[in-house]
């Protein structure tokens, strides 16, 4: 498959209620308050087969994130869910990755100023660029208390520490960062949650400082129909050596396992994907039927 740069791609984009070409999605750099400063909401949602999944939930958490942020909008939720059927049908897309994002204009530069909201709504077919976080290593870089962000809005402003400790990652020849809180308990990935196997047992670390993915909150859902226990509880990395899987959860990348985990002084490594494999072809499975 050959790859198109995200600009330069054809279709069309809901902006604001009305459908413009993909080519004319253009914004002013100076009055565009959160390039500057942060601020800009967004999801990251898929179809399949022709249907959303967990469009509702989706849906609700972009406008619970709008409002932290004081972008207010005058579309309701129905409205927006709606609209990314309609972007689906433009482009003629059945499985597909939908961002909805919506971002604040201003008239100066300055951080306080007042800001007018706009919202995007793009939908494309997802590609193999989507990285799998196989082998992980420790980041320098931590996730603050919960009284410093609000994790709960899927927001960019959570992603420039994310973003730091990627990036060191990468330099690093591996494909995500683990990061830990600031109290040393294992957080999340970049861009996805994580979950460990220890007997047959699932844990996953407690969301307070970090985003609890929809992905994250399903996987329990299955567990729990599988009679799969799950404990979610503060871990450490001295607890990584117990474990015997570790998968990540995300809406952009499924369930995946994690191979691998490097810190300064050990490497911690997860061969089997006995569980894993439970949880991934149940996940499979529901993302097609109940969307
Ligand atoms: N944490 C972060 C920081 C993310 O960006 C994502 C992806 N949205 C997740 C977790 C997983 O969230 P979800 O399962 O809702 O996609």
């Amino acid at each position: 498959m050959s790859f198109t740069s995200i600009d330069q791609k054809q279709g069309m984009l809901w902006l604001n209620g009305q459908f413009i070409d993909w080519s004319d999605a253009k914004i002013h750099a100076l009055s565009t308050h959160s390039l500057h400063y942060s601020g800009a909401v967004f999801e990251g949602i898929k179809a399949y087969n022709g249907k959303i999944f967990k469009a509702k939930q989706h849906i609700d958490r972009l406008l619970h994130s709008a409002e932290v942020f004081s972008l207010q909008l005058d579309y309701s939720a129905t409205e927006i869910i709606d609209a990314c059927y309609e972007t689906m049908h433009q482009n003629n897309l059945q499985n597909c990755y939908i961002r909805p994002l919506i971002w604040g204009q201003s008239t100066t530069t300055k951080i306080g100023a007042k800001v007018t909201p706009n919202i995007l709504i793009s939908a494309w077919e997802p590609n193999a660029l989507i990285s799998k976080p196989n082998n992980v290593i420790l980041s320098s870089w931590v996730k603050a208390p919960g009284n410093s962000y609000a994790y709960h809005a899927k927001s960019s402003g959570n992603y420039s520490n994310i973003l730091l400790s990627l990036r060191e990652a990468q330099q690093q020849n591996y494909d995500d960062a683990l990061m830990l809180d600031w109290r040393g308990y294992i957080a999340e990935l970049s861009s996805s949650n994580l979950f460990f196997v220890k007997k047959g047992e699932l844990y996953t670390p407690i969301t307070d400082c970090f985003l609890n993915g929809i992905t994250r909150q399903t996987v329990i859902e299955i567990a729990q129909k599988e009679q799969l226990a799950v404990q979610e509880r503060h871990i450490t990395l001295d607890d990584l050596k117990q474990f015997d899987e570790c998968f990540a959860t995300g809406t952009a990348c499924g369930i995946i396992n994690v191979a691998s985990v490097t810190t300064t002084e050990e490497k911690y490594d997860f061969p089997a994907q006995q569980i894993t494999s439970i949880i991934q072809s149940k996940y499979k499975k529901l993302v097609r039927k109940d969307a």
